[in-house]
């Protein structure tokens, strides 16, 4: 009995120390799109407010509102059906206002890759995906052996030996769940079919990092190979920090064909909170489908 409750304990707290830690409210709002959320709350359709352009800017970067619309600050029907899809998305209650669930939920750390992309997703239901999704036209690497290295045009503040060792481990779990048929080995430099590195603002690719918080990396589909770490934010692997492996292991997941998942335990949630360096099921078969294993 003794031995089966040290196992459970094991299991529960030494496996998986921290499953999720929950921001403190001051955190949540530190960026500026949180500050302008802060702003927002209560904020309702028919409304004019300013700062409703900067979250349409949000919903349309994150593929909740069809791009081209304008940047605006009137909150019309647009803004109401893409905060509706937002909230179902991250399953949060279904408001269709800014309300303080939907300000926690957006001031979250998270990739920097949409959540919604037209045609991506086998399971699509009204363009929200039920589980797992592909990129459009599910793109993936014709090879199984993939090389790759680093690269950075920034400065950042964990040992460059550390991020290789969680890079690795990162990769061998990805390995694991294709039954080894993906082969990762590093190169001690580019080029790679996988370029890793630390960024900081606009860093020539169009997506540029926004300091502290909000977005930490994002990832391109096969077979681009290049991902981006935000080289602004506290990147750790003990934890006091954004978890280099946690981060590392989603933006794989990008690299080898997966688009973010609305199943709240998959890898491939695009919010990245505490610690979760291991596949769910759902990350699973999603790589298994599009890889034919
Ligand atoms: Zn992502
Ligand atoms: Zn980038």
């Amino acid at each position: 009995m003794a031995n089966k409750l040290s196992i459970v304990f094991f299991l529960l707290f030494v496996v998986n120390p921290f499953p999720f830690v929950e921001p403190k409210a001051s955190e949540a709002s530190a960026t500026p799109f949180g500050k302008t959320l802060q702003k927002l709350e209560g904020v309702h359709k028919g409304q004019r407010v300013k700062g409703v352009g900067e979250l349409r800017g949000f919903l349309q970067h994150f593929g909740y509102l069809r791009k081209g619309n304008s940047l605006n600050d009137s909150f019309d029907e647009n803004v109401e059906s893409a905060l509706r899809h937002y909230q179902e998305f991250h399953h949060i209650p279904v408001s269709g206002e800014v309300d303080e669930e939907t300000i926690k939920t957006m001031s979250l750390p998270r990739c920097g890759m949409p959540d919604i992309i037209n045609d991506s997703n086998p399971n699509a239901l009204s363009g929200a995906p039920e589980n797992y999704s592909f990129f459009p036209g599910s793109p993936r690497w014709t090879k199984w052996g993939l090389s790759y290295a680093h690269s950075s045009s920034a400065s950042f503040n964990i040992a460059l030996n550390v991020v290789r060792q969680a890079k690795s481990r990162a990769f061998q779990t990805w390995a694991q769940a294709t039954n080894s048929r993906f082969r990762f080995t590093e190169n001690a430099r580019p080029p790679a079919d996988i370029v890793y590195g630390f960024h900081r603002g606009a860093h020539g690719d169009g997506l540029p990092f926004d300091g502290p918080g909000g977005v930490l990396a994002h990832a391109f589909a096969p077979e681009n190979g290049r991902c981006h770490y935000d080289s602004d934010e506290r990147w750790t692997t003990n934890g006091g920090g954004t978890d280099m492996e946690t981060v590392a292991v989603h933006e794989i997941g990008h690299l080898l064909g997966l688009h973010h998942s609305n199943e709240p335990n998959a890898v491939m949630f695009p919010t990245i909170q505490g610690i979760r360096r291991f596949l769910a099921q759902d990350d699973i078969n999603g790589i298994r489908a599009l890889y034919g294993i």
